[in-house]
């Protein structure tokens, strides 16, 4: 069977909510499947799940593929692998995304080693070009873009011979569209097989523990970094983002460091952040935190060194000592808003 150039999306749902990185996936798969003439079909898996069709039809689905069943409620590798994977040998889609959650992070390469398709971890952009090897030419392939080596090259993958082409994409790095209430999309019911050895592993009890903090969906960051110089300092960041109504962040080197706990990391291996406002104090602005927030509306950074990285995309830049900057902020703030 040809390709039908379908992009899919693995849309991963907890209780009936749609993880935000799969609507951020759909308008990016809107985007490549348009480049491509193609379609966007969402991968809906769970049980009592179809009323979130519509909703992936609002953010860019064209066809949502609705695997609804009692052994598929809660998440487990091997029934929703053999979802997929029948789907996969079925439909054969072009590219398949999903989101670098822990969900996405376990099913993925499994999927991938199944249908012996490549896949590309953490892509920070996806793209449609095509590809010349040897003298044969590709034609529209899936650009998958992630920083390697450290951070210190950007790296562009592309699989030219194995289908489906897949990547995942961690949260906060695609943009995500505008929903469009009067789209219409196509509902295709499909009825899963499972072996008896899919169904090994029964979960008999979830403890759900609330997340840290809400870094991700925050308007405003207060990031703090080894320049902070020691737990007791990062009072200082908590405050600020106290008297701002912000989350507080940090780099890598603070949370190695034990100021800070490693939910707050922002950067390649920790949140991505895109909010209206980030104040990072005392971060250098390596390559790999950058990752994480330099797509903010406005950047403040305060650092004593007048050369730091992190002046380079700051939008307001203060050299001096944190520690005596953000108070003169705090009181600031706090006579403004009197
Ligand atoms: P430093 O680079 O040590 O910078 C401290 C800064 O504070 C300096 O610029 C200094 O001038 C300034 N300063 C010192 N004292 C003061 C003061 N009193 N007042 C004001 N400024 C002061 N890093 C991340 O953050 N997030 C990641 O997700 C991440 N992932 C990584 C993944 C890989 C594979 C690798 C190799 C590295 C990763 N890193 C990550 C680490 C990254 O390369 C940097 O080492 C880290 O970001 C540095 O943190 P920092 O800026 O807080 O510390």
């Amino acid at each position: 069977m040809a390709h039908r150039r379908e992009v899919w999306v693995f849309i991963e749902q907890e209780e009936g909510c749609i993880a935000p990185v799969s609507l951020e996936l759909l308008s990016k798969a809107r985007e490549l499947a348009d480049r491509l003439n193609g379609r966007v079909c969402g991968l809906l898996c769970g049980y009592q799940v179809a009323e979130l069709a519509d909703t992936l039809i609002h953010y860019g689905a064209d066809v949502v593929l609705l695997a609804d069943h009692p052994e598929l409620a809660v998440y487990r590798t091997l029934p929703y692998a053999r979802v997929a994977l029948e789907l996969i040998r079925e439909r054969e889609p072009y590219i398949f995304l999903l989101g670098a959650t822990p969900v996405g992070r376990d099913l993925a390469p499994r999927i991938a080693s199944a249908a012996r398709a490549g896949l590309t971890a953490d892509c920070t952009g996806l793209q449609i070009g095509d590809f010349e090897n040897k003298g044969k030419r590709y034609a529209d392939l899936l650009y998958q873009i992630r920083p390697a080596f450290g951070g210190n090259v950007i790296a562009t993958i592309v699989n030219p011979e194995t289908r489906p082409q897949m990547a995942t994409v961690r949260e906060g790095v695609m943009r995500l569209g505008e929903p469009d209430n009067h789209r219409t999309g196509e509902i295709v019911r499909v009825e899963p097989h499972f072996e008896p050895a899919d169904l090994a592993l029964q979960v008999l009890e979830r403890e759900m523990r609330p997340p840290a903090c809400n870094l991700r969906h925050a308007s405003i960051v207060v990031a703090g970094g080894a320049g902070v110089g020691c737990k007791e300092n990062f009072r200082l960041i908590y405050e600020l983002a106290q008297v701002l109504g912000g989350e507080v962040g940090a780099s890598r080197a603070a949370v190695d460091a034990g100021f800070i706990s490693q939910e707050h990391q922002v950067g390649q291996t920790g949140v991505t952040v895109r909010p209206r406002l980030y104040i990072a104090c005392g971060i250098s602005g390596a390559v790999q935190h950058r990752a994480g927030m330099d797509q903010s509306a406005k950047i403040i950074a305060i650092n004593t060194d007048p050369d730091a990285p992190i002046f380079r995309i700051a939008h307001y830049k203060i050299v001096g000592d944190l520690r005596e900057v953000i108070p003169m902020m705090i009181r600031a703030y706090k006579e403004m808003s009197r």
